[in-house]
């Protein structure tokens, strides 16, 4: 049964709203009410203070369709992407959520009939894995559900138990997988080669069922809660036939723009992917008020920009060519995010300005940084290297190790934080590479941007164009 990923997007909402559950759309990347987390990276982030019971709704069940970013932080996906066929820096996280509600019988229940009577996925090909202690979960799977006990593996802490914080809400998971046959590499669940692609974890259910104190202690909640997250993309792959998420409808026509603007010839080109995957990040950075900078978040989308740029310069961009993939995007995703639509040109002309100013400098640092490697004895890029051509040519420490993993080498980290280190000492400011962001927008502002402060833009941007 083929679905486009708007449909399944949908589907998915409509399903659980018939199940009761309010339809809450996507918060900001940018989490209002946590400022210690670098970007939203799951559906439940902006329920946190209804989970720990500081914000009240008017609904116990709720059901979205979250954007996130993990591109840094806890759960930093950056270096997988081109290598895994599962991992997006900026993706969609499909949840359904119990404030105090229904808890794991129905929250499996509506998983297993979600996916196997609504979008039909084969019972065949579904694993699970269990929590180690959590005999409740287990049998619900084996005995209620019906799973063959062969398939449903027992898992410890580090994938299976979830908390909040080092105290508060916390409990078991159950996760979802899908086997996207022999072909592919790798093992199921809680086997040696489980990180190879062929069983994909397509969906996480949360169990909050204790409250863990400072002392280590665990008391079971009152009113135990429900929060799953599920891979937008990885569902559209099965429900497309494919096995990769960068094969699914919307990045496939992404990377097709991105080889017509970068000049590519080969589509199945990892840095095609690469570049398909970073525009979508990006710009929803920036939608959501991120401006590049040199420090916090705005570094974070700096470094993703100025990978994607070396990436098309490697495809074999002339010029600067980042910023045409936004109409690309508006396409894909204008219709479920309005909000991109309506910012179009101020994304593009964030990602025109960042990419101009690196280009500047991106060549010069790749012929030092080639001439380097040509001398370069063992496998390890020194940290002096890596900081000079942080320092002098603005190239992000993680741009350099992706240059570097394509050779098979690795960076020195620590002598490159050390180089730091000592610049830090001695200069007023780290990084003689800055690059005027507010000074640019704030010129533009007096002439064809002003028509944006009435609209509905994110207020960093709004201010940037006020102050
Ligand atoms: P994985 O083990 O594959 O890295 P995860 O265990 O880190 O996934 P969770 O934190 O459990 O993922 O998030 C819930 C769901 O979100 C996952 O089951 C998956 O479907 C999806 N997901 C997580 N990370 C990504 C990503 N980087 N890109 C696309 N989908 C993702
Ligand atoms: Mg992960
Ligand atoms: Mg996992
Ligand atoms: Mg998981």
């Amino acid at each position: 049964q083929h679905m486009s990923t708007s449909k399944l997007r949908q589907t998915f909402l409509d399903f659980y709203a018939s199940k009761q559950h309010q339809i809450v759309p996507s918060s900001s990347l940018v989490p209002g009410n946590d400022p210690t987390l670098l970007f939203t990276n799951a559906g439940m982030v902006q329920f946190k203070d209804v989970f720990l019971g500081a914000e009240n709704r008017p609904y116990t069940r709720a059901t979205s369709s979250q954007r996130c970013v993990r591109a840094g932080g806890k759960h930093n996906d950056l270096e997988n992407v081109g290598y895994t066929a599962r991992h997006h820096t900026f993706f969609e996280m499909l949840g359904n959520f119990s404030f105090g509600d229904y808890f794991k019988v129905e929250a499996i229940q509506f998983a297993w009939h979600f996916l196997t009577e609504v979008i039909q996925l084969p019972k065949e090909k579904l694993w699970v894995t269990v929590y180690t202690e959590d005999d409740e979960a287990a049998d619900i799977w084996i005995n209620q559900i019906g799973v063959n006990p062969d398939r449903v593996a027992r898992i410890g802490a580090k994938d299976n138990f979830w908390s909040m914080g080092d105290t508060g809400p916390c409990g078991p998971c159950t996760e979802i997988f899908y086997d996207h046959g022999e072909d592919i590499f790798g093992g199921p669940p809680g086997t040696p080669d489980e990180d190879g692609d062929r069983y994909i974890e397509i969906w996480n259910l949360v169990f909050m069922q204790f409250n863990r104190h400072a002392d280590g202690t665990m008391e079971p909640l009152p009113k135990p809660s429900v929060d799953t997250g599920m891979g937008l993309e990885r569902i559209a792959a099965i429900l497309q036939g494919v096995h990769s998420n960068y094969e699914i409808d919307i990045f496939q026509n992404l990377i097709r723009s991105a080889a017509t603007v970068t000049n590519a010839t080969n589509l199945e080109d990892k840095s095609l992917r690469v570049v398909a995957d970073h525009i979508r990040s990006c710009a929803f950075l920036i939608v959501d008020g991120v401006m590049p900078s040199n420090e916090g978040r705005g570094y974070v989308l700096r470094r993703i920009i100025r990978r994607a740029v070396r990436h098309g310069n490697k495809l074999g961009a002339t010029g600067s060519f980042f910023h045409k993939l936004v109409a690309s995007l508006i396409n894909e995703m204008g219709d479920a995010y309005p909000e991109l639509t309506k910012q179009q040109a101020i994304v593009e002309k964030v990602l025109r300005i960042e990419e101009e100013q690196f280009s500047k400098t991106l060549d010069r640092g790749l012929v030092i940084l080639e001439d380097s490697l040509k001398a370069l004895e063992g496998t390890v890029i020194p940290g002096d290297l890596v900081f000079k051509l942080y320092d002098t040519y603005g190239f992000p420490s993680d741009l350099t190790a992706d240059v570097a993993r394509e050779r098979e080498l690795t960076i020195d980290e620590d002598g490159f934080k050390a180089a730091m280190q000592v610049q830090r000492e001695t200069a007023q400011k780290a990084g003689k590479f800055g690059t005027d962001y507010n000074e640019q927008l704030k010129s533009d502002h007096t002439t064809s941007f002003k028509g944006y402060q009435n609209d509905h833009i994110s207020s960093t941007v709004v201010e940037l164009f006020t102050n």
